[in-house]
């Protein structure tokens, strides 16, 4: 009849026990008898447990089969059991209804040869009751389980009804959307998608009802607080009976993501837009001196395009004398990349013009073939400004001979870098006769002009390798290299002859100009203010003899 013992708990009088005992004589192999007789075995008895079956009797010597129904409705003993008739108070089995025990039987012969039928029935039912309580705890486990999943993933899970409606949105949906569960449920996907995603998130919606499935999709949505949510994930559709009943999609947020990328694109095109047009030359070149690469507004300072640029020698735009330099310092900082080796050189424009730069380069890593960035500032300026500085320091503003400073300068060299020192030169210092006049009967201007067009004068006298100098005033100097005083008092009379000939026009006036003139050699070992001093002696001692003259 059954596979397993079923344990029979008899609560009831020896004679029902006999007569019940008797009409289930063919399955006793399968049933295990159990009899209590008082209210306290009936507790006990109960506490063991796993009961298959009890007969009860309406009315037994301390309790009554209503006691017993409601010990096993409190103790949630679900069980069947059979009550046998006319064994107590009619009252009994009408109360015991009211718990649902509807199994009666008579303790008659007649009655109970339906009672093994009636056994059967029960442990049957009874059977699949327990199936069923199994299936639905497992189910709710399994539930439980899913949920716990869902909840705790860091995806967001939803399900969608066909009408938009969620219907389920796990608790990292809900948290970073910002709405409680009752309010998911009151929400449809038009209530959070973002405008942008409204179009195509209705086509693909649409899409799954007839049952596609999505991988890989990205749209937005607003959460409660405003913000933009970006998601990507995949989706499908949940199929019942042919039909789409609901939708399922499982989603990352990369809000974080797409807002880096954004910034980093920002960066990007910032970075690009500085590179392209920063007033630097920005160069990348190889080992082997190739340019890889170059900005336009670089390229366009050395006056090319930059596709006339790439696969170029870099030599092809540095100045002929400097490119040695250059590709030492360039060679260094492959070879060393922490080695300091800024530069200032002369790049060449492609119309040849010259373009002075400081040059700074950074070996880039992570690369597969080692390269430099280069980048050059254009100098150019700064450099014109530092030689008009140079020359103004060294130069007379009005003559534009070379000043005192200089002229000491050149002196000195000539001094302490004489090869031969048995070689001779010779210094001469003119100064010009009564030069007050022109300025005190003309003006200024006047004088200004003499003292020009005697500089103008003299330039055209000396020799090449002789240096001339304005040293203030209406004084002037000549070194003359490699002479001896009798050549340069020669020379020197030449120049005073040529002054005494020229003539100054100044509007209707014409004055006649005369010089005196020291001639003194240079001797070796004697310092420079010694010699100078003494052309002064030897310029003065002509004036002091009459003036146009020369005394040496
Ligand atoms: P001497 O025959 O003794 O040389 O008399 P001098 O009149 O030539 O006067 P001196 O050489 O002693 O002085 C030169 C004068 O030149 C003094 C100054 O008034 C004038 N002077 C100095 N620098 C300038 C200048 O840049 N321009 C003009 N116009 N005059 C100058
Ligand atoms: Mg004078």
């Amino acid at each position: 009849m059954l596979g397993k013992m079923v344990k029979v708990l008899m609560a009831c009088s020896v004679e029902s026990e006999a007569a019940i005992e008797q009409a289930l004589r063919n399955h006793a192999a399968g049933l295990a008898f159990h009899r209590i007789y008082r209210i306290n075995d009936l507790h006990r008895t109960l506490a063991e447990g796993d009961w298959g079956l009890v007969f009860c009797d309406l009315e037994m010597s301390d309790f009554t089969a209503l006691d017993l129904v409601t010990l096993l409705f409190d103790e949630g003993i679900d069980v069947p059991v059979i009550l046998i008739n006319g064994t107590g108070a009619k009252a009994i089995s009408i109360r015991c209804l009211e718990f649902g025990i509807c199994q009666f039987i008579e303790r008659d012969e007649q009655y109970l040869q339906a009672l093994p039928l009636m056994v059967d029935i029960l442990l049957r039912r009874a059977g699949q009751d327990e199936d069923r309580r199994l299936m639905v705890t497992r189910l709710r486990e399994s539930e439980e389980r899913y949920v716990d999943i869902f909840d705790n993933t860091n995806d967001l899970i939803q399900s969608l009804a066909p009408d938009g409606r969620f219907v389920y949105t796990n608790r990292t949906w809900r948290e970073t959307m910002g709405y409680s569960e009752e309010e998911a449920q009151s929400l449809s996907l038009l209530d959070v998608l973002h405008p942008d995603s409204v179009m195509c998130c209705q086509d693909r919606f649409q899409r799954l009802l007839e049952g596609e499935t999505l991988s890989c999709i990205t749209f937005k949505f607003v959460a409660k607080s405003g913000e933009t949510i970006h998601l990507l994930g995949d989706c499908g559709s949940i199929v019942k009976n042919g039909g789409a009943t609901s939708t399922r999609g499982i989603f990352k947020n990369v809000t974080d993501t797409v807002r880096a990328q954004v910034a980093l694109t920002i960066t990007e095109a910032r970075y690009q837009a500085l590179y392209e047009n920063a007033p630097d030359i920005f160069s990348t070149i190889n080992a082997a001196g190739e340019i890889l690469s170059i900005n336009n507004a670089g390229a366009r300072m050395l006056g090319y395009e930059v596709a006339e640029l790439i696969g170029e020698s870099a030599a092809k735009v540095i100045h002929p004398e400097d490119q040695q330099a250059v590709f030492a310092c360039i060679g260094q900082r492959f070879g060393n990349p922490a080695a300091e080796c800024d530069i200032e050189y002369r790049k060449i424009r492609k119309d040849g013009s010259i373009l002075w730069v400081h040059q700074r380069a950074t070996l880039e890593t992570g690369v597969e073939e080692p390269r430099l960035l280069i980048v050059c500032r254009d100098v150019t300026d700064r450099h014109i400004l530092e030689a008009q500085l140079a020359y103004q320091a060294s130069h007379d503003a009005l003559t534009s001979l070379i000043n005192r400073r200089e002229f000491e300068r050149r002196m000195q060299r000539l001094l302490s870098g004489q090869a031969n020192q048995t070689d001779r030169h010779a210094l001469c210092i003119l100064d010009l006769d009564k030069f007050k006049i022109i300025n005190d009967s003309c003006g200024h201007m006047a004088g200004d002009e003499l003292l020009i067009q005697i500089a103008t004068l003299l330039e055209g006298q000396v020799r090449a390798r002789d240096t001339l100098a304005r040293l203030g005033g209406d004084e002037f100097a000549i070194l003359m290299e490699h002479v001896s005083l009798e050549k340069a008092a020669i020379l020197a009379e030449k120049l005073r002859s040529t002054i005494e000939k020229f003539q100054f026009r100044w509007h209707s006036q014409i004055f006649s100009i005369s010089v005196s003139i020291g001639v003194v050699s240079i001797q070796h070992g004697e310092s420079i203010a010694d010699t100078l001093n003494r052309a002064d002696m030897a310029c003065y001692g002509a004036k002091k003899e009459g003036r146009n003259r020369i005394r040496s």
